[in-house]
């Protein structure tokens, strides 16, 4: 998809709000323990490279990716920190995570011994492969389910030459509840684990930024894996209060294309599901399903000029209507996500209008909205 940069449409990112999160996490953080950015998904639609770059800036010392591409395509824009993929890695793109210098993740003891004959083969290696082991204490998607499969996990890799054990993982399912039941109950078993083993690997870890905000006291490890919070978005949406004022990184933005009056009784938008009540100002505004602002956006609110604007009949694939309180002039600016004239839209209330969470949001916005770094 082109990138659509002759349109007013934009999303902004703000680098000082990176900045300022990660900083703010890190300052927290206690000595020894390191913040591994994670820039998966193109920066959770931030855009990896750039919100990388920044994050180096202020303070995080190694990336997280969810994809074999999503690790090179750091690298190849110069990134020279750790990177850590963090879901499975097939062993036949091993020749990759030795060409890019990678850390990988492992889950199961058939995937190590496929690998060791994958590496047999890969006459060109110079250093053995960073193995970070991945232990399941209750998340039930990738991970060895019991300390004593961790232990024979961790032997296997120490006795293979072309392997290194660089790390030892899990990742909670329930971190941002207030109900905290669940997260001990994980935390206890990752104790478990750790205490069968007679040395660790350079990096344990176990905190996404959940973990990291709301149980820092008592997180295991000596890395967190910091996300959505780094964006500025409170991983619990509203149910826990931030411990430090998160900046949200990104505003979304355009400018109205047209304005026009309809008569009463006058239809709007494909099926006609909105009829003018009485004579009305409407604003066409370039963005739509296409750009990820998905259909059932229909009746939230913009901001134009300080004032909720509803967005009325469907959302199209490139345009929707709004209906405003006046006449106002071709070019005003229209905040889809983000402060305009003293008030606000938050991307968890774009989540709520759409009964998801806002990761998803930041996420969908497709890759036609130019993002612009300030
Ligand atoms: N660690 C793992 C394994 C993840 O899958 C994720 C994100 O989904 C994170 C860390 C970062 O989580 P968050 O964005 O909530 O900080």
């Amino acid at each position: 998809m082109v990138v659509t940069y002759h349109r007013p449409t934009r999303a902004i990112i703000h680098r000082k709000a990176l900045r300022e999160n990660i900083r703010n996490e890190v300052e927290r953080l206690p000595k020894g323990v390191e913040l591994f950015a994670v820039v998966k998904a193109d920066g959770y639609g931030h855009g990896a490279v750039a919100t990388a770059q920044t994050a180096l800036t202020a303070g995080a010392t190694g990336f997280c990716v969810a994809t074999l591409d999503e690790a090179i395509e750091l690298r190849e824009a110069g990134i020279t920190e750790p990177i850590l993929v963090l879901s499975v890695v097939f062993p036949s793109y091993l020749s990759l995570v030795v060409d890019y210098d990678l850390s990988i993740t492992v889950a199961t003891k058939d995937w190590l011994l496929e690998a060791q004959e994958v590496l047999k083969d890969l006459t060109e290696m110079t250093e053995p492969i960073k193995i970070h082991i991945k232990a399941d204490t209750g998340m039930g998607r990738i991970g060895f389910l019991t300390p004593k499969e961790v232990q024979e996990a961790a032997a296997i890799v120490e006795a293979s030459p072309n392997m290194v054990w660089e790390g030892l993982f899990t990742h909670f399912a329930t971190a941002d509840e207030a109900d905290f039941t669940y997260w001990q109950t994980q935390a206890s078993r990752f104790q478990a684990v750790l205490s069968t083993l007679d040395h660790l690997p350079r990096y344990v870890h176990s905190s996404n930024s959940a973990t990291a905000l709301w149980h820092d006291k008592e997180m295991p490890g000596n890395m967190i894996r910091y996300g959505v919070g780094m964006y500025g978005l409170n991983p619990s949406g509203h149910e826990l209060p931030e411990p430090y004022n998160l900046q949200p990184a990104m505003e979304l933005v355009s400018e109205l294309i047209q304005v026009k009056k309809l008569a009463a009784d006058e239809g709007v938008g494909y099926g006609k599901t909105y009829d003018t009540p009485k004579e009305e100002w409407i604003g066409t505004v370039p963005i739509g399903y296409a750009d990820g602002w998905v259909r059932k956006m229909q009746g939230f609110s913009l901001l134009v000029d300080g004032e909720f604007c509803e967005i009325i009949g469907r959302v199209c694939m490139d345009q929707l209507m709004i209906r405003l309180p006046k006449e106002v002039k071709v070019g005003t600016k229209v905040t889809l996500i983000g402060k305009n004239k003293g008030q606000e839209i938050t991307m968890q209330e774009v989540a709520e209008h759409l009964g998801t969470i806002h990761y998803e949001i930041c996420c969908i916005l497709s890759e036609r909205v130019p993002r612009i770094y300030q």
